[in-house]
């Protein structure tokens, strides 16, 4: 199936490749590093990296301005489903290519390539550009090691061999300079961390292992913190003793809706995001929900999935 995506990149001469709505280092670098490979390969093409930036991923390399091609090919990278591809003309294309490491939720290209065993997206571009004859770049290797790292929380996450045997040709074939490229990814500034400490003081845990915690508007505020550094906070709570799953609850007043941001280190939990206007992975989900009540009914279920769990791992003499 990779080859046949290889031979649409080399039948059209008009290539734009999206990826999903709020952006994330994955997902940004698998559409930059696909795109610049694309271009270096054939410089007559015409390609675009399109979707909304954010200034905190200014390391990566700039995006482009959205414009209608004729004729052209759409690549969607890291994205289960249509409504989460952040893009405002995706009828206009001729053909379609899906390519991602979500569990599948629809169809909607011509051709679909998911791996959800896949660490990230960035981990099946490198590996698409490795079994082709795309061109592969130190730029681009580092764009791609960028996804890989941020995507698996520094290996902690979804790491397999095949993840390993990526990073492992990368630093073998180019000279990358590794505290460079995670103090992009992982400089945070002090007020994350105090509010960091805030979340640990102040986080509910319940007797079946799920920790909560909601951080309002005016807690932003106090701590001088934006919704998206708040719900980022979600991946530094890993490994502790008593939380098995654990979800931060952030009010969003611009938008005007409440972000969740939820871990697991067992139960599967994407199924319930997905009640509740969400998805993603079955131990890294989010989900949007228009008020407390519905948030408070999210956190319900999510502890009665930790309940279930921990009866079963004790009905299997695990615990
Ligand atoms: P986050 O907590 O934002 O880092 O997201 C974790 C995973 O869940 C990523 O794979 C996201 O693409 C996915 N995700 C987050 N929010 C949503 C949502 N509202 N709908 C579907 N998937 C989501």
């Amino acid at each position: 199936m990779l080859k046949d995506i290889y031979k649409q990149i080399e039948k059209y001469d008009n290539i734009v490749i999206a990826r999903h709505i709020g952006v994330d280092p994955d997902a940004l670098a698998s559409q930059l590093a696909l795109r610049d490979s694309i271009r270096k390969t054939f410089p007559n093409k015409k390609v675009l990296a399109v979707g909304s930036s954010s200034v905190k991923f200014n390391y990566f390399p700039k995006l482009d301005k959205t414009e209608e091609l004729e004729n052209a090919l759409l690549i969607v990278v890291d994205t289960p489903d249509k409504k989460r591809i952040d893009i405002s003309n995706f009828g206009n294309f001729k053909y379609y290519v899906k390519m991602d490491h979500h569990p599948f939720i629809e169809k909607f290209a011509d051709i679909e390539y998911i791996d959800d065993e896949a660490s990230s997206a960035s981990e099946i571009i490198y590996r698409f550009i490795n079994s082709t004859d795309l061109i592969l770049d130190e730029e681009v290797a580092k764009t791609l090691f960028l996804g890989i790292v941020s995507d698996t929380n520094r290996f902690l996450n979804s790491s397999t061999s095949n993840t390993f045997a990526v990073v492992t040709d990368m630093l073998e074939r180019f000279n990358l300079n590794l505290p460079e490229l995670y103090s992009n990814i992982f400089m945070r500034p002090l007020s994350e961390i105090r509010l960091q400490g805030y979340i640990a003081e102040n986080m509910n845990v319940t007797e079946n292992g799920l920790a909560s915690i909601k951080i309002t508007n005016d807690t932003m505020i106090k701590y001088g913190v934006d919704v998206g550094s708040a719900g980022n906070l979600v991946n530094n709570f890993n490994y502790i003793e008593e939380v098995i799953v654990w979800v931060t609850v952030s009010e969003d007043v611009k938008n005007n809706l409440i972000k969740l941001n939820i871990r697991s280190r067992g139960p599967i939990i994407n199924h319930i995001a997905e009640k509740y206007n969400g998805g993603g992975h079955r131990f890294a989900s989010g989900a949007r929900v228009s008020s407390m009540a519905e948030a408070d009914s999210l956190i319900e279920e999510l502890d009665e999935v930790c309940k279930n769990y921990i009866e079963k791992l004790g009905d299997n003499g695990e615990n």
